[in-house]
């Protein structure tokens, strides 16, 4: 059997809607035999999403607690979930997600994943309503996700895909999103192979699909990529969310075989 693990998760210390310990628990009744909380990382503005500058001390101090008070019952770990535009993380973690939110444009900020009514005012007010240029932006931007956060795992590489459930909002088969989609493939997977498959949106705005789409795991796959399934979990019950089903679609795709984290460091585990 396929044993139980995630390591993207959030707490009240930064968007999740519990406490680090009510994770944890929720976890181990799970069945968990390892799990890890990533914060997201500050950014160099005020957001109401991420840690803060201190909180993010305390978040590490407080997962420092967990691991001795919970040993044993589960492998714990500390992690960030690294934005493009974040500084580089203050505190020391166990493992870093390296994730794109943003899309830089003339100097602003422009939230990709925020709300539906954001994106679509976004496209509209900065990008003419043309979703192909915004999502080659987006593509741009990801490629580059290597070097600029030095991740563990590539956190949900096609997020600017979030609202598109059915296509209402552009064509996910269009040779225009695909190619700047396969080019930042490409580009990351010179560097770095593992990815998550991500089930967070299939729970939180009921999307019907993982990040990423089928398209990109046969390509991922193809070029010698790796995967590691994740809930992106806000809340404890979410925890190893459609697991069953990505990995299903995982083998679809070709994988064999899925990683996990350990003391050790990353293993293999057969699907
Ligand atoms: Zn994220
Ligand atoms: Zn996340």
């Amino acid at each position: 059997m396929m044993p139980l693990s995630n390591f993207h998760a959030h707490s009240t210390f930064c968007d999740g809607a519990e406490s680090p310990e009510d994770m944890v628990k929720a976890a181990i009744k799970k069945g968990c035999s390892a799990f890890g909380i990533s914060g997201h990382a500050v950014m160099g503005f005020d957001t109401c999403w991420t840690m803060t500058k201190w909180g993010e001390c305390d978040f590490i101090a407080e997962m420092d607690r967990l691991k001795k008070a919970y040993c044993g019952q589960l492998e714990l770990f500390t992690g960030v979930e690294q934005d493009y535009y974040s500084p580089p993380p203050a505190g020391r973690y166990d493992y870093v997600i390296g994730s794109v939110h943003y899309i830089k444009k003339d100097g602003e900020y422009l939230s990709v994943d925020e709300s539906e009514e954001e994106q679509t005012d976004t496209v509209k007010r900065c990008y003419s309503d043309d979703f192909y240029t915004y999502t080659r932006d987006y593509y741009r931007t990801i490629a580059d996700i290597v070097s600029k956060t030095e991740p563990d795992f590539i956190g949900h590489f096609d997020l600017v895909t979030k609202f598109n459930e059915g296509g209402k909002l552009f064509d996910e088969s269009d040779r225009r999103y695909q190619d700047a989609a396969l080019e930042a493939l490409t580009a990351i997977t010179e560097k770095h192979k593992l990815f998550e498959i991500n089930t967070g949106a299939i729970y939180r705005v009921g999307r019907t699909a993982p990040y990423p789409a089928a398209f990109l795991l046969k390509e991922l796959f193809k070029r010698g990529g790796e995967i590691i399934l994740s809930s992106d979990s806000h809340d404890g019950v979410s925890i190893g969310y459609k697991f069953d089903e990505a990995a299903e679609l995982a083998k679809t795709c070709g994988f064999r075989y899925a990683k996990t984290l350990t003391q050790s460091g990353f293993i293999a585990y057969k699907l």
